[in-house]
């Protein structure tokens, strides 16, 4: 049997279905930053950010991608040329033709994810969303004639609506009676221009995320019987089920914020950490969030949280915590992300092996936290 040729956009596919895109924030940029869709593809790399030594490591490997946490384009650029960083690994990036994709925001707020993995490595259990993702989500109602109601509901399917957490395809349908009349110079599908007609009709209805509505409402039309279609969209509050950034939750027994921080040091492998908060105060409930997570003091404090571990806490977000009688772990930014190096390459490796496709995942090991101590 020949050799199954893999592209680019499987690889994507595979990352999006692991990392949900419509977890992202608003001002995130997450998915292929640079590469041919269509290109072959054998092997990735990866890495927590798209640096030159990361995309060298990919090239020099014979990976055709390389996928990282931090996404690559974020600020539009200008002009794409070797004197600045971001031009150099685009520049390297096109010539070596090594794609890169990035998992960010919402790789954090996945419900296995980079934060449900943080939580994990800390030995807090039971954690849940810090701050659940509220998702986005409308829902589409829209009445359509007795026999055409699956071929409607399956372009919609198609288009991206009906998803809910792991399930697709979820849908609701009720039959009733519909009435119209056509006005002048319409072309009525059922029934005659000035006529009230009384049509069996079913209400179907699913959920769109707001980013796929466009493309859903243009599959409505396109397989909509009806030259005029009756529809309604509602914006939901529905949180996403288990998603959202940071985690909470507590520890099997209660330590010291002292014996709590050398636990993060050892676990999270690294040398220091900055502490708000006096060492001997016995903690138990932990919020955390990997990265720059400080923003969510408030939040943390509100939910009852002995203490917040994050990266790059800045003075004012240190002080607030000290006002509001929360303690701080800033473990950094590279220390609290870099464990999703090896977890996303083997939850890759994983959904992988599920499809039957031969891609080899390997990690970046040169990757070294940019602040050294002094
Ligand atoms: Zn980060």
């Amino acid at each position: 049997m020949a050799k199954q040729q893999h592209r680019i956009q499987d690889l994507v596919g595979l990352v999006h279905k692991l990392y949900d895109p419509e977890l992202a924030e608003d001002w995130d940029n997450v998915g292929l930053q640079v590469g041919d869709p269509g290109a072959p593809l054998d092997r990735v790399l990866v890495a927590l950010d798209p640096c030159l030594s990361a995309l060298e490591a990919a090239r020099d490997a014979g990976a055709q991608a390389l996928v990282t946490h931090h996404p690559l384009l974020f600020r539009p650029l200008k002009r794409v040329t070797p004197d600045d960083a971001i031009g150099k690994v685009l520049w390297t990036a096109v010539r070596s033709s090594v794609a890169v994709i990035c998992a960010h925001t919402n790789l954090d707020c996945a419900v296995d994810g980079l934060n449900s993995w943080l939580a994990a490595q800390l030995g807090v259990q039971q954690s849940k969303p810090l701050q659940p993702s509220a998702g986005d989500y409308l829902k589409l109602v829209v009445f359509v004639p007795a026999g055409h109601e699956q071929g409607l509901a399956e372009a919609l399917f198609s288009a991206g609506a009906g998803k809910i957490g792991a399930y697709d395809q979820c849908s609701f349908r009720g039959m009733g009676t519909g009435t119209f009349r056509a006005g002048e110079g319409t072309a009525p599908f059922i029934g005659e221009i000035g006529r009230q007609e009384e049509v069996t009709e079913f209400r179907l209805e699913t959920v769109v995320h707001r980013r796929k509505l466009p493309r859903v409402l243009d599959k409505m039309q396109q397989a909509h019987p009806y030259e005029e279609v009756a529809y309604d969209l509602v914006p939901l509050q529905n949180q996403v089920p288990g998603a959202g950034l940071g985690r909470i939750g507590r520890l099997e027994q209660p330590l010291t914020l002292e014996a709590f921080a050398d636990r993060v040091k050892e676990s999270l492998h690294c040398s220091h950490l900055r502490l708000i908060g006096e060492g001997g105060r016995t903690i138990q409930k932990i919020a955390l969030c990997g990265g720059s997570g400080a923003g969510l003091v408030q939040t943390a404090h509100r939910q009852g949280a002995d203490v917040l571990v994050t990266g790059d806490v800045k003075y004012h977000d240190a002080r607030q915590a000290e006002e509001l009688g929360i303690a701080l772990v800033d473990a950094g930014h590279f220390a609290t992300e870099k464990l999703m190096i090896e977890k996303v390459a083997e939850a890759l490796r994983s959904a992988a092996r599920q499809h039957h496709w031969e891609i080899l995942f390997e990690t970046y090991a040169g990757e070294q936290d940019p602040f050294r101590f002094y």
